[in-house]
């Protein structure tokens, strides 16, 4: 298939946030997609090359492709660079300067879409000292061939700034549509894109096998499931209210959630935001297979740092020391942890997310067994309040930071977050009721004692409509020193030159960051606001929601990629939760 066909529909989408009419257009495009590629075509739309999970990056610099640029159309480096920053956008750049090409190429290769991915594979594969020249010459290479509306696109996906904003379920829509005739049958689809993770394989079955072939489709071993997420309560009488008569109450471990698939020596590891972690924990990875009486099996567990001598449960920064990629066995000595499982997602090659959680409880126990290193998660059955206050009381004893509460009829629903699980914690009897993990988008240079480091931060949810970061708040108590330190390490490589087109501000910041980080903010409450864009003009036209006192409560969330951020959908609820909504909305 021409790769003008993709590039046109890309032009096309670009030219609207309209969900309707993205869908039309991702609707015709899938139905002109001949079934053998619409895995890749899936891929492509999303700025990807194979689905999140194996970590595969392109991973190209700026200057690399600059000088493929140069090179394929004999424009001086000098004035690629001068034409990039007048617009900012390097694909648009490369679309004006091919317009003016000096070099003539006189057999020119159709291009395919098929020639495209593989060369787009090829590169992201290349390693060594090399590398950097067959990148360049692969690059070079398509450029020759390409229209300049075809090499803008080509440039955008190997640069990573390709964002057409089309959100999973606008993509499953459209799928639904063009190979069912019905937009109804998406929840079959998502049923499998929540198991697999993996929206290319789910299009290709769908395209290939129908609705049917969705219908059946089962967890792959290896693949990750999509975590299943809690909403939360404020207190223990909401619980009891939510929770009905009988049900079951874990400790809320402050570790890292850990998925783990695992069949004879075999295991890898899962984050809760699918990326593979398992070179991280070289001892799970040695450890679990003993404590498996199963041929096969996917697990679920909060990796928790521990004090070795007495046995205590430490707080998740400890966890940090583990994200490195070189001396990881010293750090498994230095910050040995343990693994406590709350989940069976799938034994002996059957699925168990249809099972209650009782029965699925009781599998976990049966088929692992405890020892030094692996343990279950402290769980209880609780009828009463007092029951509940008292295990709360326990669990935060023992160094827990609160509560999962859990409906013990009901199945494990993958990629939600719903009511049959609830997390009640010690901190949400603040006065918002929960703290929020927030985008860093833009930096401000600290003054005094700060200075050298990001001194305030500016905050985004994540808008799941328009894939969008919008602006919630500036953050600037609750830094140690240490955290100043260790956020500035982590934020400086993130600085870009122009603002990335999907943060939402007014506000003008010091410097912009990609919208990579995420952090974790208490608050007094939340705010309407004519300065900041999160959920605006959802509650009120012209007014967006902000944080009141914000500050930052010292944890880095390593582990969650900026679309698991508190979405816009979370602080409106928050918002609405809130007992003086009314008093609220005069504070503007
Ligand atoms: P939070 O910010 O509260 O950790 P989250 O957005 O990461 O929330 P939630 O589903 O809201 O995810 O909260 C559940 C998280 O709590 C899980 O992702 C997991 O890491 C952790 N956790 C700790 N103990 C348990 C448990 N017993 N059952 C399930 N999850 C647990």
């Amino acid at each position: 298939m021409e790769f003008s066909i993709l590039a046109e529909s890309f032009y096309k989408m670009e030219s609207t946030r309209k969900r309707l009419e993205l869908t039309q257009f991702l609707v015709e495009l899938f139905e002109n997609t001949p079934h053998d590629i619409i895995s890749k075509i899936v891929y492509l739309l999303q700025g990807k090359l194979r689905p999140d999970f194996e970590g595969i990056e392109l991973g190209v610099a700026e200057k690399l492709a600059i000088r493929a640029i140069s090179k394929s159309s004999g424009i001086p480096i000098k004035k690629i660079e001068d034409e990039y920053r007048k617009g900012g956008d390097l694909g648009q750049a490369a679309s004006i300067i091919l317009e003016q090409k000096t070099q003539t190429t006189f057999l020119v290769e159709d291009i395919t879409i098929e020639r495209v991915y593989e060369t787009l594979f090829k590169i992201a594969k290349l390693e060594g000292s090399r590398s950097q020249d067959m990148k360049m010459k692969y690059i070079s290479s398509l450029l020759n061939d390409a229209t300049p509306l075809e090499a803008s696109y080509i440039l955008k996906i190997l640069l990573g700034t390709l964002r057409l904003g089309i959100a999973e379920n606008t993509v499953m829509d459209a799928l639904a549509i063009a190979f069912s005739g019905s937009k109804e049958n998406r929840k079959s689809l998502e049923h499998a894109y929540n198991v697999s993770s993996d929206l290319g394989k789910v299009a290709e079955i769908i395209a290939t096998k129908g609705i049917e072939g969705v219908e059946k489709f089962e967890i792959i071993l290896f693949n990750p499931i999509r975590p299943m997420l809690a909403d939360r309560v404020k207190s223990e009488e909401e619980a009891m209210e939510k929770m009905g008569i009988e049900f079951a109450a874990e400790y809320k471990l402050d570790g890292e959630r850990v998925q783990l698939h695992i069949e004879g020596e075999k295991v890898v590891l899962f984050s809760r935001s699918l990326e593979n972690i398992s070179s991280y924990y070289p001892d799970i990875i040695e450890r679990i297979p003993k404590a498996v009486q199963a041929d096969n099996i996917i697990l679920e567990a909060e990796a928790v740092a521990m004090n070795e001598n007495t046995g205590e449960f430490l707080p998740f920064q400890e966890l940090m020391h583990r994200r490195r990629k070189y001396k990881i066995e010293k750090a498994v000595t230095q910050y040995p942890i343990s693994v406590n499982l709350f989940d069976v997602l799938y034994c002996n090659g059957k699925s168990c997310l249809e099972l209650p959680y009782k029965d699925r409880r009781e599998k976990l126990e049966k088929v692992v067994k405890e020892d030094e290193f692996v343990k279950y998660i402290p769980m209880t059955t609780i009828k009463n309040k007092n029951e509940i206050e008292d295990f709360m009381e326990n669990g935060i004893n023992a160094g827990s930071e609160g509560l999962m509460l859990k409906m013990m009829d009901k199945p494990y629903q993958a990629g939600s977050r719903g009511n049959y699980w609830l997390k009640l914690k010690r901190e949400y009897q603040n006065e918002l009721g929960d703290s929020l993990d927030l985008v860093v988008i833009g930096g401000f240079f600290g003054k005094g004692r700060r200075t050298g480091s990001y001194g305030t931060l500016l905050l985004a949810t994540y808008d799941e409509d328009n894939d969008t970061f919008p602006s919630i708040c500036k953050v600037g108590t609750g830094f140690s020193d240490e955290s100043l330190d260790q956020l500035y390490q982590i934020l400086h490589p993130k600085v870009t030159i122009k603002k990335n087109p999907r943060i939402i501000s007014e506000m003008e910041a010091d410097v912009w960051f990609e919208p990579e980080l995420v952090v974790e903010v208490v608050a007094s409450e939340i705010t309407l606001s004519p300065i900041h864009k999160a959920a605006e003009d959802k509650i009120r036209k012209g007014a967006g929601l902000a944080l009141r006192f914000p500050k930052f409560t010292g944890k880095i969330r390593v582990e969650k990629a900026a679309e698991d951020a508190s979405t816009n959908e979370e602080v409106i609820t928050l918002y609405r939760g809130q007992k003086k909504v009314a008093h609220d909305k005069n504070l503007i």
